[in-house]
Order: C-alpha cells, then sequence, then structure tokens
C-alpha cells in the first residue's frame, strides 16, 4: 500500500487519527481522558471500565491488568489536543497540494462518531480555520509564487444526503436532488452544481459556514446533533501555460470530504425514516471502506476489481482514490471515557483501511 520509504507524500492511502480534547461540557460533567499517544503514531486506549466483557479477549498472557485494559492501533501519524489544524495540515493534506497544482486528483476526508471532531477538523472557526480553508490558502500561496502560469480555482460544496445530492451553495427551498453523470474525459460530473470561481481563500469560510447550516441534520437517540449527510467541498485547480503556442492544461482536483457521523446504526435506536437514513449512510461507508481495501490490494497484487458503483459518494469520489490519486483519511475521535465505543469502533475502522 505504502511507500513509507519515500515519505508520506508517496503514499497512496495515509491513515491519520486526530484525539480531541475534552469538551468544557465533558469536564464540566466529570469526564476523564482515555486516549493517549506514543511517538506520534500510536494512538493507546484504555478501557474505563475493568470489568467490561472486553477484558477477556487478552487471554491468560503475562502482561499486566492496566495492559489488558488497553488497545493500541498504529497509523501513519497520530494527533492529539496539543495539534492545530495548521499543524495537522502541514503533516497531511499540504503533502498533496504541490501534485494537486501539477494536475493529480487527492482525496481527504474525516471519518468518526458525531460530536468527535470532523468539522472542526474539515471546517474549523475564525481562530482555528480547518483543512478546507487552509488548503485554498495554500493553493493561492503556490499561485501568487508561480508567475509563469495562468491558474484558476474553482469550488463546489455539495452533501449527499440518503443517496441523493444537494447543493450547498445554493438556497435549500425548493432544491431537487442532483443528478450524477459520467463524463468520460472530466470524471463524475454533478448536473447543475454551482461552480464558484475563487479569488482568494478568505471568501470561501463564509460560504462554508453558510453550506453548513443547510446540511441536513437529525437527532437521534444518541446525539442531539447527528449530521446524516456527507459533505464535499471539490477544490478543481486548472492551470495553463501563458503562452498559448501549445495548449497545455493541466486539471487537478481535491475533495475534503466531511462524512456523515460513523455510529452504527445498531447503536442507536432508529425507527423508520431514520433508520432508512442509517442504512444508506452505512452503505456510502461502507463502500467508500471496500474501495479503500481493494486499492491496497491493487498497489499488492496489479489489478483489482474496485467497486466504486456501490454508492453515490463512491461514484462521486471515483477520480479522487483510483489511478495515481492520493487518498488521506483522517478519523477523528474524542478522548472522553463515554465515548469509549465510539472511538474503538472508528480505531478499528481506521485500522481496517491501512
Ligand atoms: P463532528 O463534526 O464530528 O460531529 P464537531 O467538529 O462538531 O464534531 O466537534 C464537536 C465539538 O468538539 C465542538 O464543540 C467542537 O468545537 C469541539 N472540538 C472538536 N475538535 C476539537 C479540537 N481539536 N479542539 C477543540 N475543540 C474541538
Ligand atoms: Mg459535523
Amino acid at each position: 500500500r505504502v511507500l513509507k520509504k519515500k515519505g508520506v507524500s508517496q503514499a497512496t492511502l495515509q491513515v491519520a487519527v486526530r484525539c480531541r480534547p475534552l469538551t468544557p461540557t465533558e469536564r464540566s460533567l466529570g469526564s476523564r481522558p482515555i486516549t493517549r499517544l506514543v511517538d506520534n503514531k500510536i494512538v493507546v486506549v484504555m478501557d474505563p471500565q475493568p470489568n467490561h466483557a472486553n477484558h477477556n479477549v487478552y487471554g491468560k498472557g503475562k502482561s499486566s491488568a492496566a495492559q489488558k485494559r488497553e488497545k493500541k492501533y498504529v497509523f501513519d501519524a497520530a494527533f492529539d489536543g496539543s495539534c492545530d489544524n495548521r499543524e495537522i495540515y502541514g503533516k497531511t493534506v499540504g503533502n498533496l497540494v504541490p501534485g494537486v497544482l501539477k494536475g493529480l486528483n487527492a482525496t481527504v476526508f474525516a471519518y468518526g462518531a458525531t460530536g468527535s471532531g470532523k468539522t472542526y477538523t474539515m471546517v474549523g472557526s475564525n481562530m482555528d480555520p480547518g483543512l478546507m480553508v487552509l488548503s485554498l490558502r495554500d493553493i493561492f500561496e503556490h499561485i501568487d509564487r508561480d508567475t509563469e502560469k495562468q491558474i484558476d480555482v474553482t469550488c463546489s460544496y455539495l452533501e449527499v444526503y440518503n443517496e441523493i445530492i444537494y447543493d450547498l451553495l445554493q438556497p435549500t427551498a425548493a432544491q431537487r436532488g442532483l443528478d450524477l453523470r459520467e463524463d468520460p474525459e472530466n470524471g463524475p460530473q454533478v448536473a447543475g452544481l454551482r461552480r464558484l470561481k475563487v479569488q482568494s481563500a478568505e471568501k470561501i469560510f463564509q460560504l462554508l459556514r453558510e453550506g453548513n447550516l443547510r446540511r441536513r441534520t437529525e437527532s437521534t437517540d444518541a446525539n442531539a446533533e447527528s449530521s446524516r449527510s456527507h459533505a464535499v467541498l471539490e477544490i478543481v485547480v486548472r492551470r495553463s501555460d501563458k503562452n498559448h503556442y501549445a495548449k497545455n492544461v493541466y486539471t487537478g482536483k481535491l475533495a475534503l470530504v466531511d462524512l456523515a457521523g460513523a455510529e452504527r446504526a445498531h447503536e442507536t435506536n432508529n425507527h423508520g425514516q431514520q433508520l432508512r437514513d442509517g442504512a444508506n449512510i452505512n452503505r456510502s461507508l461502507l463502500a467508500l471502506a471496500n474501495c479503500i481495501n481493494a486499492l491496497g490490494k491493487r498497489k499488492k497484487k496489479g489489478f483489482v476489481f474496485v467497486p466504486f458503483r456501490n454508492s453515490k459518494l463512491t461514484r462521486l469520489l471515483k477520480d479522487g482514490l483510483c489511478g495515481n490519486s492520493r487518498t488521506i483519511m483522517i478519523a477523528t475521535c474524542a478522548s472522553a471515557d463515554t465515548q469509549y465505543n465510539h472511538t474503538v469502533n472508528t480505531l478499528k475502522y481506521a485500522d481496517r483501511a491501512k
């Protein structure tokens, strides 16, 4: 899968984990942190309940009781509360941007339970702008340095909800789902999707915030506000030689995806419409996991079938997951003891994706 010796930027798939700090509310309720990092790549999780059923899976080895309560997972990179978005950007997406400017495709997605920090990582705040904003800023910095070429940058922001695509840059009222079509030359195209020409990174932050308010959220028993949609920002960088003797145009795409909450359907007490939502979200997440596994095998075995067609999300992301494109998964988890199950589920999923 990964050509580690050539450095992270050469990997086709990089898996990073971010453990967010306790929120003020969690602190005030007396939660304790249960995650710690080793060497910036290993996440250690402590089972907060010593008599938990999981206790037995470690068998009768010589390890101490404390070790039995711990699970360890190794990733390409791991971050904790001491890292801001800028630092995470520098160690992940920042490595992909030069390739995108040369015409390569890349996809970055945030995977984790509701409340684990996906939107914080992707969109962020004024104080700590997220990966979407930092990517655009970085792209414009590269462009400013490169006076030889003509470069334009466009963006679209959409959500996949219940396997239907909606435009997050247009008012929600009267919006019908948009069709996804395959274009042999330009890859998957969403008919009627608004595509903005971006002149600077600063304006996009407000648009992302407004777009996020349009996302379809619904309360479930597990969480007050569980996002049931996948949000995808696609940045397209088109670069052509300024003297037009021969027309050299390179198109690179960077997709940044804030996935729906990963809490599994059986953990929420869902009924009716909500159950259907849960099933579809799992379909997209499962399809994504299957594609990523297949891509890993392709690296080792040559050609394998990659099941892109199984969900809207994977059809949409196809260009950024195949060929010589790069993919980064940032798995987000809360460090609070109350989130133990979600954290372990997220880390297991991320571990399988490697
Ligand atoms: P998600 O999008 O996964 O549901 P959010 O990004 O909305 O989760 O984060 C949930 C809460 O945790 C928010 O209040 C957010 O401000 C806070 N939070 C998330 N990540 C961090 C972080 N790295 N540092 C500080 N606060 C964070
Ligand atoms: Mg969110």
